[in-house]
């Protein structure tokens, strides 16, 4: 995760610690590579803009450069940056504080990786935080979907809901509604329909779906591995629906962390878990304190 960033960043940092004084020249020498590591890592160029202008003005100041260790303090300042950047210092947690059952509505693009999140955010809440987790899946236009579903949650031991074939999306959702209710369950995660592009038919049926849900969360899944292409996703399904934050999966692959890095400024929504790998467990409540220390290494 994150390597070929990570790496430009530390040849940077030690050049910076190993000068012992600092002059503003270096830090401005150094932030001209910064600058160029963030760019090369697919981070919005407005969002590097900024970044590079507040660190450096923190950077340049007398305090830090008259300091008896100012490349460990420069190294301070950008990390520091980098956790405002990726979200702030707390942790969003997934807000379940409603009536039970509380509903996660799971939105995204098709192939992003919203059904195998679907199933690993049912998983880490049944054996993290002890809930009783339903999934349903309201994919009524890819044959498979349901069943794929279904195949997923008899693997992490989470109950779907019997499929019924011909019903439409919103007539699940009041179905899964119903059921859980009866079954006095906590959590209810909901599939939605994934789509090819961004289009108006499908935003309609997540709308309807929506209203006679009432989600808690509405979870967007991107794949971290499309850059700034999942930013923009984000920004169009947010003009659409309320998200309430967004699932990064395949970060596991991205050695870059564009997508990662721009998604809380650009777009104003926090990332609530990334996806680390193909299996059930393979998810992490995203901590953005912990992302900049693995990012700076
Ligand atoms: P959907 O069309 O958005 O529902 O996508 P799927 O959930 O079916 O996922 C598509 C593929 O991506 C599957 O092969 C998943 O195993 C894989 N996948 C999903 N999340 C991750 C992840 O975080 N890391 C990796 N490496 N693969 C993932």
């Amino acid at each position: 995760m994150f390597d070929s960033l990570s790496d430009r960043l530390g040849g940077v940092f030690d050049k910076l610690r190993g000068r012992g004084a600092l002059k503003e020249q270096d830090v401005r020498d150094a932030m001209r590579e910064v600058r160029i590591a963030l760019l090369e890592a697919d981070v919005a160029l407005p969002v590097v803009r900024r970044f590079i202008d507040q660190v450096t003005e923190k950077a340049i100041g007398q305090s830090v450069l008259r300091s008896v260790t100012p490349g460990q303090q420069v190294v301070k300042i950008v990390n520091d940056a980098l956790v405002e950047m990726l979200g702030g210092d707390t942790t969003p947690e997934l807000d379940l504080n409603a009536a039970p059952p509380v509903v996660i509505m799971m939105v995204g693009l098709q192939g992003s990786g919203k059904t195998t999140s679907t199933a690993k955010i049912s998983k880490f809440l049944k054996d993290k935080q002890g809930k009783k987790v339903m999934m349903a899946s309201l994919d009524v236009n890819r044959p498979a979907a349901q069943e794929q579903l279904k195949v997923l949650g008899e693997q992490v031991g989470v109950a779907t809901l019997p499929i019924i074939p011909g019903q439409q999306p919103t007539e699940i959702a009041t179905r899964a509604l119903q059921s859980a209710k009866l079954q006095a369950v906590d959590v209810l995660l909901l599939d939605t329909a994934g789509r090819l592009h961004v289009d108006q038919q499908l935003m309609d049926e997540m709308k309807a779906v929506s209203a006679i849900s009432s989600p808690r969360e509405t979870l967007l899944v991107v794949d971290s591995l499309t850059g700034q292409d999942a930013v923009n996703v984000a920004q169009s399904f947010s003009g659409e629906v309320d998200l309430t934050g967004v699932v990064l999966t395949r970060m596991d692959g991205d050695a870059r962390g564009g997508a990662a890095l721009s998604m809380r400024a650009v777009t104003g929504k926090p990332i609530k878990f990334a996806g680390t790998g193909e299996k059930p467990e393979a998810i992490e409540v995203f901590h953005p304190s912990r992302v900049a220390n693995r990012i700076l290494g």
